[in-house]
């Protein structure tokens, strides 16, 4: 690594089938990862378990948008983004006075070592929707790109078929 650069951990994730996958840039490396297992009613029921950093930044690619079934509940302020063909919710997004923000679920992660999990257990139970919100300004991602491949028509893909958008990756 070049002298004078800030270490940093670039994690990649995606669903099963690989239709919504994400790069989180996490700056400077971290020693360990935050792996909160939400006690909601969904969560609950497959299994969630997120992470964010407030500093990081978050790349979410969906190559069929058709394919993504999102689904909110209770305050209806988080979207879950459900790959509806394999099941798997990579990403929970929540737009707080127009500004998106995320956190990705440790599960779908691709090639991290999982001793750098810190679990916890995380209920949110009887918080009210403003500290909910703030919470989540807080905590959650906040430099989120949000990228529909299937209805972008500026990105052109190479001769293998996979999206140029895909293989980009941030200096
Ligand atoms: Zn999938």
């Amino acid at each position: 690594m070049p002298t004078g650069e800030i270490a940093r951990m670039f994690i990649h994730g995606k669903c099963h089938c690989g239709n919504i996958s994400f790069s989180l840039t996490w700056e400077p490396d971290p020693a360990e990862i935050p792996a909160r297992a939400c006690t909601c009613s969904f969560c609950t029921k497959h299994g969630g378990v997120w992470t964010s950093n407030p500093s990081g930044s978050l790349e979410v690619a969906v190559k069929d948008p058709s394919l993504v079934s999102k689904y909110a509940f209770g305050t209806r302020t988080a979207e879950f983004h459900i790959c509806a063909r394999c099941g798997v919710v990579p990403v929970v997004t929540s737009r707080i006075d127009d500004h998106l923000y995320a956190v990705v679920s440790v599960n779908a992660f691709e090639g991290v070592d999982p001793s750098l999990f810190r679990r916890v257990s995380a209920s949110f139970d009887g918080e009210g929707e403003e500290s909910r919100l703030a919470r989540r300004k807080h905590n959650w991602i906040a430099d989120v790109e949000y990228i529909e491949i299937g209805t972008c028509p500026s990105i052109e893909r190479t001769a293998t078929g996979k999206p140029v958008a895909a293989a980009h990756v941030k200096p």
